[in-house]
């Protein structure tokens, strides 16, 4: 692992040696890769500029060696979002459209490095505790790479989910409770069996491969940053490391400002991290998940105590959106710039345009929300309009007699 130098304790700072390990031997806090400087040296906007037109572009500030031969995530269009822009009253709101990665979600760029990595430590199977888009990214990447793979869900996932995940061909294995029993027991089977997890122990490593969408909001802004970005939450990985590629890139002088206002969504019926940011005293309280929102539902989110300090620290807000405000927000995405979320888009959305009520954005502040998944595989939560809304004879007189009037 050429990239990084040692895996370091984000809470007391103690280092580690490289391996599949996440947890500090001395105080249980989460591990954090730390690079070696030439690596960071490299990254350059021209060397980045040449690179492939995916994650692996920022290969120097990745733990992991790029894969030439893997789906190739990432690099996804940043578009400007004039009309959902008009309706909030926002000049400058642009979407970054994670729904056309390889599996549809932003999950394809956190598993591409897990992937890498789990290759370098020799695993063969590649598992994973899910809320639905790890799993399906987990079963294609794993496809893709010749590793089996083994993915755990909660019950009660949605219909497409477990489609577009089994098709790949995993073991998926439906455990009976919520996400975060899920969690908790293969917390227990990474302790004892030799496989990669890739959100479990591999997490130093997967959790960096978020960083790629901040990166790559900069680089299509033309290395510029934002004035704020509205980002779903659901571990508060994403979050969490969105300041972390942002504080990377004013580092190595990629960028020049500072680091954007990083505002937290998630459905009310779910919302531990929202509701500690608003009692304010610093601690996630665990609640047990009920929302239609089934990819954010993790009521005792791993990074939860960071992501109340990312907020606090960049001067955002969490705000909260029920089950009505989600179905609501996807719609009023697909309306308005024709891209079709599932619901953590619906989340996304419904906070984007509360906190443009608020008045937290300037008129002419850059601001950008990640749409981090794509409607088909949560069809359940829109299903309600998926009829035609008129049927006619094949004849003129009822297409000038029915449609016309209806146009
Ligand atoms: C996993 C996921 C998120 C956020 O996940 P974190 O655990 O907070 O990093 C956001 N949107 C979608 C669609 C997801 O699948
Ligand atoms: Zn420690």
């Amino acid at each position: 692992m050429g990239r990084v130098a040692q895996l370091r304790c984000r809470a007391c700072g103690t280092p580690h040696p490289v391996g599949p390990e996440y947890v500090c031997e001395r105080c249980f806090g989460p591990l954090e890769v730390e690079y070696e400087a030439s690596s960071l040296r490299e990254a350059t906007r021209e060397r980045i500029a040449s690179g492939p037109r995916s994650i692996w572009r920022y290969r120097s500030l990745l733990p992991a060696e790029p894969q030439d031969d893997d789906l190739q995530p990432g690099f996804t269009p940043l578009v400007p979002a004039p009309r959902l822009g008009e309706r909030l009253g926002l000049r400058r709101l642009y979407l970054k459209n994670d729904t056309t990665n390889p599996t549809w979600s932003f999950k394809d760029r956190v598993v591409a490095v897990a992937v890498a990595a789990a290759r370098a430590f020799g695993f063969r199977v590649l598992a994973c505790a899910s809320t639905g888009n790890l799993a399906n990214a987990v079963a294609a990447h794993a496809a893709r790479a010749g590793l089996r793979a083994v993915v755990f869900v909660p019950q009660g996932l949605e219909a497409g989910k477990v489609l577009t995940t089994s098709v790949y061909e995993p073991t998926v294995v439906e455990v009976e409770g919520t996400y975060d029993d899920v969690n908790r027991l293969c917390t227990e089977i990474a302790g004892e069996h030799p496989w990669a997890f890739a959100n479990i122990n591999l997490r130093p490593f997967y959790s960096e491969g978020c960083k790629t969408l901040a990166f790559e909001v900069a680089e299509q802004l033309g290395w510029r940053l934002p004035d704020h970005v509205v980002i779903p939450v659901a571990s508060g990985n994403l979050f969490v490391k969105t300041e972390k590629a942002f504080a990377e890139l004013l580092g190595l002088g990629l960028v020049e400002g500072k680091t954007p206002r990083l505002h937290g969504a998630q459905p009310a019926g779910c919302a531990p991290i929202a509701a500690a940011h608003r009692r304010g005293d610093g601690q996630v309280t665990p609640v047990r998940p009920q929302t239609v929102a089934k990819s954010l539902a993790i009521g005792n989110p791993a990074d939860g105590y960071y992501a109340l300090q990312t907020v606090r620290r960049t001067g955002g807000v969490f705000e909260v959106a029920t089950d009505e405000e989600i179905v609501e927000g996807m719609k009023l995405l697909a309306q308005t710039e024709g891209i079709f979320g599932e619901t953590a888009a619906g989340v996304t959305v419904a906070v984007l345009r509360k906190l443009a009520e608020a008045g937290v954005f300037g008129a002419d502040e850059v601001v950008v929300a990640l749409i981090t998944g794509a409607g088909l595989k949560t069809l359940e939560a829109v299903a309600r309009g998926g009829r035609p809304a008129i049927r006619i004879r094949p004849t003129l007189k009822d297409f000038e007699g029915q449609v016309l009037a209806a146009v």
